[in-house]
């Protein structure tokens, strides 16, 4: 089924605001074997959308205007999609004593344009919003479903479980054709010669890649009839050809970081990690932390940016740090093994390297890093060349580390070369 999204709103047109609602949408569309074919981005400006519109109608069986419901003079999504479809706008009774009363609730004094918000076109069912005044409509158009959502993520997101409960009463929806695969520390060249002969002979299968500093995507979905046997069949049978292929590198087939993953791992094993970073300047501690409950298992970290710090809190040699540089194997191994035993943890990840612009010698170019993994059989460190930009390299920096001290917890530590 073909959908299209339609996000209206000035502030969208400039550079300081972002459409993020049409990511949320498409995401609950795709689960559903809903295509988002098209997205337009207009202004709060009466033609534009009216043409916009035009052309979403005419094209999609599911059309989501977002933004423009709100009650000052510059929201206009409502008026002008009423007026577009030759509708009447009416006050639906309802709407205005549900507003009357949030107001009081919240001890606000209700204003006249408030009202605007209670204004129905004739035929449209409202669609409650938990979390605003203005609430969403849904109307019929020829073979389509129109959506019009509040503009505000907080607003709208809650509001997605009515739409689809609305298409699925109104259009036969399938359910998630679609997989993704997760796979850390490799580069994307390499993924994609190593799986392109597999998911090339599965034409009715779209395989895309996302990649991301340290991380690659994989998106499979479905795009063949709507046959569910033969979707899940044919998906099926490309993923385990693909987890094959891929071995240990993917770290996952569902929707969770590869800091998840660990944390899980580490959780599950009653193990503990502290790290000790140079040029990620504890990027690698606020990964880790991101996941809530994360105390179970990080022990915490230490930044030690500059010599004095990495000699004085992990204990590095001075005179290994005079003879080698701070970026180093000899240094990385030391950070690694120091912050393991004055922590107690079971791991210990360091991370040494020039993260850029500047900084690079022929010896020691931008990207360099040596990373750091100790346990308490051994410290190994790892010496890699990152690319991209500063903000890339120390990215790929902390999800190199992460995914080693993974591979470690699982005991198979291969990784898929060039
Ligand atoms: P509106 O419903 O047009 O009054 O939108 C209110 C606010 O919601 C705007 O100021 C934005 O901050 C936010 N917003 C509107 N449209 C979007 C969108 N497509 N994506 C993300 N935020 C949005
Ligand atoms: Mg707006």
């Amino acid at each position: 089924m073909r959908a299209e999204i339609i996000a209206v709103g000035t502030e969208l047109l400039t550079p300081s605001r972002l459409d993020t609602n049409s990511l949320f949408i498409t995401r609950r569309f795709n689960e559903s074997g809903i295509r988002v074919m098209r997205k337009f981005v207009v202004g709060d400006r009466g033609e534009e959308i009216r043409r916009t519109l035009g052309t979403a109608l005419h094209d999609s069986e599911v059309v989501i205007l977002t933004g423009g419901l709100g009650p000052t003079h510059d929201d206009i999504t409502r008026e002008v999609v009423a007026e577009a479809l030759g509708l009447q706008l009416e006050l639906d009774p309802t709407l205005v004593s549900g507003l009357k009363a949030r107001f009081q609730r919240a001890g606000f004094k209700i204003t006249e344009n408030n009202f605007r918000q209670a204004m129905v076109p004739e035929g449209a069912e409202p669609i409650e919003n938990p979390n605003g005044s203005a609430p969403g409509l849904f109307l019929r158009e020829g073979k389509a479903l129109l959506f019009l959502l509040p503009g505000p993520p907080r607003e709208l997101e809650p509001m997605m479980d009515q739409v689809m409960e609305l298409v699925g009463k109104h259009k036969q929806i399938t359910q998630a054709f679609q997989r993704r695969l997760k796979v850390a520390s490799q580069a994307e060249s390499v993924v994609d010669s190593a799986i392109g002969p597999i998911y090339t002979s599965y034409p009715q299968i779209e395989t895309t890649i996302l990649s991301s500093p340290g991380i690659i995507e994989l998106f499979l979905y479905w795009v063949g009839e709507a046959d569910q046997g033969l979707a899940e069949s044919q998906l099926e049978e490309l993923q385990s050809r693909l987890v094959e292929k891929l071995g240990e590198s993917l770290f996952t087939d569902q929707e969770e970081s590869l800091e998840e993953v660990v944390g899980g791992i580490l959780r599950k094993s009653g193990k503990s990690v502290a790290t000790a970073e140079s040029c990620t300047g504890g990027l690698m501690g606020k990964i880790l932390t991101d996941v809530p409950g994360s105390s179970d298992y990080f022990r915490g970290g230490v930044v030690c940016y500059s010599n004095n710090l990495k000699v004085d809190l992990v204990g590095v040699d001075r005179e290994v740090l005079e003879r080698f540089g701070a970026v180093s194997e000899s240094v990385a191994r030391q950070m690694a093994c120091g912050i393991r035993e004055r922590t107690g943890a079971d791991f210990g990840l360091s991370v040494t390297g020039i993260a850029g612009p500047e900084g690079g010698s022929p010896e020691k170019p931008v990207g360099l890093v040596f990373i750091g993994f100790s346990d308490d059989q051994e410290t190994k460190v790892r010496k890699e060349r990152f690319p991209g930009t500063r903000e890339a390299i120390r990215m790929r920096a902390c999800r190199h580390a992460l995914d080693w001290l993974r591979r470690a917890l699982l005991k198979s530590p291969n990784w898929l070369t060039s």
